[in-house]
């Protein structure tokens, strides 16, 4: 395997979605793994691209398959990972991007030591209240129990290895082509993709 597997985390309304997909627009060899969830898919949403819709019957069929390379709960929907997609793009040397929660992120940790986890953290808890609210596709009930879900779910950044302060878009983007591109470079990576060329220097 020399693809690098991300896990990038984030409290709801933070950006990250939007700030993941600029990341792919610009970057090659990575890609996003789309995550099966049993939750309803919101206007615009498509099966296959946003998510794999399921129901919670087959959602737990595939979790006492073993199928799953991590999965949780989260605000009362089942959410999880593919194992087979994930394995099959890191051995093709591709990046894989997890978009989860930080306990689907403890639960990839546990079998890829080498994961990097990003965490992404909004500019201040008044943004993070608009930005909740700028949706515009949930109550005022369903908003308050994000906010207090999204302070909780901040309180775990101290488990990532990367922060990234989303208050400026493409500040923030930059960022994390940084991260993913210096993840990249990794010695014990490039070693591989590059044997011959190491070799060929090295000759005697
Ligand atoms: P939403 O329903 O707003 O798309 O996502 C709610 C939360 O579920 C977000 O924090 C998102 O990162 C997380 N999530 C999405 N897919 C997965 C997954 O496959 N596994 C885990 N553990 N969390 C996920």
């Amino acid at each position: 395997m020399s693809g690098t597997l991300f896990v990038i985390s984030a409290a709801s309304g933070t950006g990250k979605t939007s700030l993941v997909t600029a990341l792919l627009e610009n970057t090659d060899c990575v890609e996003v793994s789309v995550s099966h969830t049993t939750r309803k898919p919101r206007p615009g949403e498509l099966d296959g691209v946003h998510y794999h819709f399921v129901s919670v019957e087959e959602f737990m069929q595939r979790v006492g398959e073993g199928g799953f390379l991590e999965h949780a709960e989260v605000f009362g929907n089942y959410y999880g990972t593919a194992r087979a997609n994930v394995e099959k793009a890191l051995a093709a040397d591709r990046d894989v991007i997890l978009e989860i929660d930080w306990q689907g992120a403890q639960q990839v940790r546990r079998q890829f030591p080498d994961v990097l986890t990003v965490f992404i953290v909004p500019p201040s808890r008044d943004a993070l209240r608009q930005r909740l609210q700028n949706r515009g596709q949930d109550s005022d009930e369903v908003i308050d129990r994000r906010l207090a879900g999204a302070l909780e779910d901040i309180s775990h950044y101290v488990e990532f290895d990367y922060l990234v302060i989303n208050d400026d878009f493409d500040t923030a983007l930059d960022d994390l082509k940084a991260v993913v591109r210096a993840a990249r470079h990794r010695q014990k990576l490039q070693a591989i993709r590059h044997l011959d060329r190491l070799q060929s220097l090295l000759s005697v």
